[in-house]
């Protein structure tokens, strides 16, 4: 497809991107088609040609976003599915590896690229990282190659279901610590490398966009349909029963300690999990390490859990889970 072809809807969110200062720190604000103009260069902003800026109705801080959230998103670009060659979300940092794997679930794969991005700096301040990752993201979006949701950060492409936000300030905010990114840009050339070959991409990735995924954007579960339990020497009896006796809680991911291990000497912890399986709680074990994968039951304070029905979350990122259960589970 030759440049003129494509026709690309950015949707822009909020975010630091395209934040203002105000007295009580950056906010998200409104008019980002403006910002645009003022401040990309002219070779920048010719980049954007063919391209449709849509800005949500209220742009927010994206530590505010909930689920309501993602299902705008998803249905703008459900609506908007057959007009555009590929769509671009600007997104806070924040919940970007959140709202990615989201809108992974809502719209499946082997779809139209969508590429999240964002920026450290907003767009109005000095030494913004933000022109970069704008142009970037419309780089890679023109690839055809790719054929499901993506964060492209700094360079790089993440697959949505691998990355997460790895540094509060640096412009490589995020890594996708499991996996290898999809692909890279060069700085100078702005030549797209790819990593991973697409074929590989598209076999492990069955999902389409079809009536059963827009049927998701319909129905919307409550919003503790899913508990996160962070285990920790100090966890109280208190905290573990609220995550657990919640009536619409169906699914916990647990983060317990390196290769999936629990206190198993915590009597409460050990009943309140047979409680909840036994009413019919999903529970996957999540490590708290960075990297590496959960070998539930290595240890014999972890082999409890393979009795209890417990689920190893592999070496699934917690967006991905929390994003997986609360919509698909
Ligand atoms: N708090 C901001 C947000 O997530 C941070 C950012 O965009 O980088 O919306």
């Amino acid at each position: 497809m030759s440049d003129s072809e494509h026709n690309i809807l950015i949707i822009y969110t909020g975010g630091t991107i395209g934040m203002q200062p105000s007295d009580s720190g950056f906010t998200a604000s409104k008019g980002f088609e403006q910002l645009l103009k003022d401040h990309l260069s002219e070779n920048q902003y010719a980049q954007l040609e063919n391209s449709t800026i849509l800005e949500l109705d209220q742009p927010i801080d994206s530590s505010n976003a909930t689920p309501n959230d993602w299902y705008k998103i998803a249905k703008c670009i459900a609506n908007n599915y057959q007009t555009y060659t590929a769509f671009i979300v600007l997104h806070g940092t924040d919940t970007m590896a959140y709202s990615a794997c989201a809108l992974h679930y809502l719209l499946g794969c082997n779809i139209k690229p969508v590429v999240f991005s964002g920026s450290q700096i907003p767009l109005s301040q000095a030494a913004s990282d933000a022109h970069k990752n704008i142009t970037d993201a419309v780089a890679f979006a023109k690839h055809s190659q790719l054929n499901q949701v993506a964060i492209s950060f700094n360079g790089k492409l993440f697959s949505a279901l691998r990355a997460t936000k790895v540094h509060t300030s640096d412009f490589s905010a995020f890594n996708s610590p499991n996996a290898q990114p999809l692909a890279s840009i060069d700085k100078h050339t702005q030549e797209i490398h790819f990593i991973d070959k697409p074929s590989t991409a598209k076999q492990t990735c069955n999902k389409t966009l079809t009536t059963s995924n827009l049927n998701k954007l319909v129905t919307k579960p409550p919003k503790d349909k899913v508990g996160v339990l962070l285990l920790h020497p100090c966890i109280s009896n208190q905290v573990i029963e609220a995550t657990f006796d919640n009536p619409n809680t169906q699914a916990v991911v647990m983060l317990s300690y390196g290769a999936g291990n629990p206190p198993d000497e915590n009597r409460y912890l050990l009943n309140s999990l047979k409680k909840a399986r036994e009413r019919g709680v999903v529970i996957l074990n999540k490590s708290q390490c960075f990297q590496g994968s959960v070998a539930q039951g290595n240890y014999a304070v972890g082999s409890a859990l393979n009795e209890l029905g417990v689920t190893s979350a592999q070496d699934r990122t917690l967006e991905d889970l929390v994003t997986d259960l609360y919509i698909n589970f």
